[in-house]
C-alpha cells in the first residue's frame, strides 16, 4: 500500500505509539477532504493486523493476516458507513458493531473499526458509540474519519484522541501530483483542490477541467442575463453536487479576492484571474457576499437531502435577480 508522503510523520506516530502499547482505543481523524483520511485508516489498519510487520510498521505483505486484509475478508476489521454517500450511520448498525462478540477479536490481534463519515452518525448512533468509548473493551481500535468534526457531538470528540492531517507543503504535493499524473499542471490542479493532493488527482481528468469551464462561462451568461438560471440549474443539479458547489464557491471567493486586490496571488482558480476579476466588478461587495454565503450554507448542507435542483436553483435565481442583497 502505497504511503503518501504527506503522512510520514503522523505515521510514525502511530507507530511509535504502537511499540509502547499506547495507542488510544479511538482516533479521530481529521482533515479535509482529498487528504488521504481514509488511505491512511487503511494503512494503519492493515499494518496492526500483519502478524510480522517491518521497522516502520509497514506490513509484510505475507502473513494470514495480510491475505485476509488483502482479500478484504479479515473478521477483525470492521467498516461503519452509511449505506449510501449522504445518508446517516444509524443506531443498528452501530449495535451490531459494539457488541461484546463482535469486539474480541478472533485473531488474537487488534479488533478494528473505520467510521466514516464520523459526524454521518445520528445522535442516537453516537450515544449507542459512547457508551463503548466510555468503556473500551481491550485491544479495539476504532478510528473515526471526519472531514466536519465540527459536527460531531462534543461527548464524542472528548473522547477520542485527535490526529489532524494539514495540507501538505506546496513543494511536496507538486512533486508527487506531478508523479501521479501524467496531463494537466499540477500547480493549477493544487489550487483547484484548495491544496488538497488525492482531490487534485480526482480532478487531472481533461473533461473535468473542460466542464469547470463550460460551467463558469454559464455563471457569467446568467450574471450578464444571457441564460435563464432555471435551466442552468437543471443541467447544474444532475451534476456532482459538492464538487460543484465548491467550484461555484471557489469563483465567488475568487471574485471577492480580486475585487479587494487585483493582484492577489494565491487564488483558487488562478488561470480564470481576468474573468473572475471582470465577473467580481459586475458586483457589488453586498451582492457578493449574499452570493457567498448562500454557496457556503449550501455546501454545509450538502449531506443533508434537499432536493439538488432546488440547491442550484436557490444560487443561481438570485444571480439574475438585479436586485438581489440590496433587500436587506
Ligand atoms: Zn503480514
Amino acid at each position: 500500500m502505497e504511503s503518501l508522503p504527506w503522512q510520514s510523520a503522523d505515521w510514525a506516530l502511530i507507530q511509535r505509539t504502537r511499540r509502547v502499547d499506547r495507542l488510544p482505543h479511538a482516533l479521530l481523524i481529521t482533515g479535509q477532504e482529498g487528504m488521504g483520511k481514509r488511505h491512511f485508516a487503511e494503512r494503519v489498519a492493515a499494518s496492526l493486523l500483519c502478524k510480522s510487520t517491518g521497522d516502520q510498521g509497514e506490513p509484510c505483505g505475507g502473513c494470514r493476516g495480510c491475505d485476509l486484509y488483502r482479500a478484504g475478508t479479515h473478521p477483525d476489521l470492521k467498516y461503519l458507513q452509511p449505506e449510501e454517500p449522504g445518508k446517516a450511520i444509524v443506531i443498528d448498525a452501530v449495535r451490531e458493531f459494539i457488541s461484546k462478540e463482535s469486539l474480541t477479536a478472533l485473531t488474537g490481534g487488534y479488533k478494528i473499526l473505520i467510521i466514516q463519515p464520523a459526524e454521518a452518525m445520528t445522535r442516537a448512533a453516537a450515544n449507542s458509540l459512547l457508551k463503548t468509548l466510555e468503556e473500551p473493551v481491550e485491544r479495539t481500535f476504532m478510528m473515526l474519519l471526519s472531514a466536519q468534526p465540527g459536527k460531531l457531538p462534543v461527548t464524542i470528540r472528548s473522547r477520542c484522541r485527535e490526529l489532524r492531517m494539514r495540507l501538505p507543503n506546496r513543494q511536496i504535493a507538486e512533486q508527487w501530483l506531478t508523479a501521479e499524473t501524467d496531463t494537466g499542471d499540477a500547480a493549477l490542479l493544487l489550487s483547484l483542490a484548495c491544496g488538497a493532493p488525492l482531490r487534485a488527482r480526482a480532478l487531472a481528468n481533461p473533461e473535468l477541467l473542460d466542464l469547470r469551464v463550460k460551467l463558469l462561462n454559464e455563471f457569467a451568461a446568467i450574471l450578464e442575463e444571457r441564460a435563464d438560471p432555471v435551466v442552468v440549474a437543471a443541467a447544474w443539479s444532475k451534476l456532482d453536487t459538492v464538487l460543484i458547489l465548491s467550484w461555484y464557491s471557489g469563483w465567488l471567493n475568487d471574485c471577492l479576492r480580486l475585487k479587494i486586490d487585483p493582484s492577489y496571488a494565491n487564488l483558487i482558480n488562478p488561470d480564470q484571474r481576468n474573468r473572475l476579476q471582470q465577473i467580481g466588478k459586475s458586483l457589488d461587495f453586498k451582492r457578493l457576499f449574499g452570493h457567498i454565503d448562500a454557496a457556503n450554507q449550501a455546501l454545509l448542507a450538502r449531506d443533508s437531502q434537499l432536493n439538488p435542483q432546488m440547491v442550484m436553483e436557490s444560487l443561481l435565481l438570485p444571480l439574475a435577480d438585479r436586485c438581489f442583497g440590496n433587500t436587506g
